[in-house]
């Protein structure tokens, strides 16, 4: 029996949302007829903004203006913003006095940031569970080793410090959480093993900051990096927050104003700190929507992430779990966050996501999550779906996912599916191109179902 079919008083006491997200009541449109309440379980890819970074942004625009270059009061005010988020985030990972934060459009670039600025020679381990991320920045270079990762975190651990232990390397570049299994890697010993083998630690924190506390000092990790869109912040911010040595030798990761103390023909003084890897005008908007994130995280009463998220995961696992049909990979992991990847064996994982977007309005990933080595050793080569949970994510969510999956395998789609322009997609789809979304939707609030509608899924005709 799955958690759709049981009778009312047996549910579990319904879990809502732990903190307020914008755009939670919006609906889209279904190819079957009528509109649905989105639900969106793919917060590991990009999250929702939180209420409180969109009103921040909100407060912030009439009084934005240029960063570090005006000298009006505006821009000052812009420039004192700037700075405070940059402490913001600096405190929200627990960072060192002296370690640098460095804007970045997102992990990928600050993992790419870093990447160059391994001291010449340095020898760089990572596993092949990491994210794309994570990999290719270091496998591009001949200096790097790629351990296989084992069959749970503790066994991919136990592959790093056993490679670690042999000495030799510079850095251990690895994830805090996956972002398919969503597997949360043991750091404290890890950073003891590269420590004790003279090694440094980056850790790619784009999942697991989401969804734990981390002291980069008490951890003893050397950088973190993080995306501010999937920390509920999505205005185009990410951080790297760590020791500045390194980044003080290494290039400037783009050449350009602000990045620079002097230029003449003949030669450039360089700036250190984050300056120097922060050429050109900042993202002063998406810093200050980082930081509120950053700020209202940190605020939840300690174990309230946790414990709201751990629900959701044993809701997903026990759910899919009780489905004929489905398979999840890596159930139980002994630590993770609300990520959780599974297949339907016979069916193409795309067209099952197709499904459940045109049929029921239900938002997962599917396809190899840009881990192709780890979903090789998962067993998932041609992929799977994704389902990942955030603080905007209730119970009922998890219920609409598993009610959709029950009914697929129960009786099947109820619409014809196949690739359409690239993409899985019902052959004969009425919904308005997403590229006229906007334009349709905006200023129409019928459109926004009260979050205690008694059916999300409203039968009207489709527009
Ligand atoms: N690392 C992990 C573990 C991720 O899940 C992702 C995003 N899917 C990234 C890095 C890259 O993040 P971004 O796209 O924000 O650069």
């Amino acid at each position: 029996m799955t958690l759709g079919t049981l009778p009312t008083p047996c549910r579990p006491t319904a879990l809502g949302p732990l903190l307020p997200v914008v755009g939670a009541a919006t609906r889209v449109p279904l190819a079957t007829g009528g509109r649905a309440r989105y639900v969106n379980l793919d917060n590991a890819a990009s999250a929702p903004a939180l209420e409180a970074v969109a009103d921040r942004v909100a407060r912030l625009l009439p009084h934005y203006a240029s960063v570090h270059r005006g000298a009006g009061y505006l821009s000052r005010v812009s420039t004192a913003l700037f700075e405070a988020a940059r402490e913001r985030v600096g405190a929200f990972v627990g960072a060192r006095p002296d370690d640098v934060v460095v804007f970045t459009r997102s992990t990928t670039d600050a993992l790419d940031l870093l990447s160059r600025a391994v001291p010449d020679g340095g020898r760089v381990l990572v596993a092949d569970v990491e994210h794309h991320a994570n990999l290719l920045p270091w496998q591009r270079s001949a200096r790097t080793t790629v351990v296989r990762g084992g069959p749970d975190a503790r066994a991919t651990a136990d592959a790093l410090a056993a490679e670690l232990a042999g000495g030799g390397y510079a850095l251990l570049a690895v994830t805090g959480a996956s972002n398919v299994t969503g597997e949360v890697l043991p750091l404290h010993r890890l950073a003891r093993a590269a420590h004790a083998a003279g090694a440094r630690v980056a850790v790619d924190g784009a999942q697991l900051l989401p969804h734990r506390r981390v002291e980069i000092a008490a951890a003893g990790i050397d950088w973190i990096a993080l995306s501010g869109h999937k920390l509920y912040a999505p205005f185009g911010a990410g951080a790297l927050v760590g020791r500045r040595d390194w980044l003080d030798a290494a290039e400037p990761y783009l050449a350009g104003g602000g990045a620079t103390l002097d230029v003449r023909a003949d030669a450039v003084r360089w700036a250190v700190g984050a300056d120097r890897h922060e050429a050109g005008s900042p993202n002063v908007v998406g810093a200050v929507a980082l930081a509120e994130a950053c700020a209202t995280l940190s605020a939840l009463p300690d174990g309230a992430l946790e414990a709201h998220e751990a629900a959701l995961r044993e809701q997903l696992v026990e759910g899919l779990g009780a489905l004929e049909g489905v398979v999840v990979v890596r159930p139980h992991p002994a630590d993770a966050v609300g990520v959780v990847t599974f297949t339907l064996p016979g069916h193409d994982a795309s067209a099952v996501a197709a499904y459940l977007s045109a049929e029921h309005g239900v938002g997962v990933r599917d396809g190899r999550f840009c881990a192709h080595r780890f979903a090789d050793s998962l067993g998932i080569p041609t992929g799977g779906l994704r389902a990942s949970t955030g603080v905007g994510t209730s119970s009922r969510d998890v219920e609409r996912l598993l009610g959709a999956l029950e009914q697929f395998l129960a009786s099947g789609p109820r619409l014809e599916y196949g690739v359409v322009d690239g993409a899985w997609g019902p052959l004969d789809d009425p919904r308005p191109a997403p590229a006229d979304f906007l334009e349709l939707v905006l200023d129409d609030a019928p459109l926004d179902a009260p979050l205690d509608a008694p059916d999300d899924v409203l039968h009207a005709p489709a527009r």
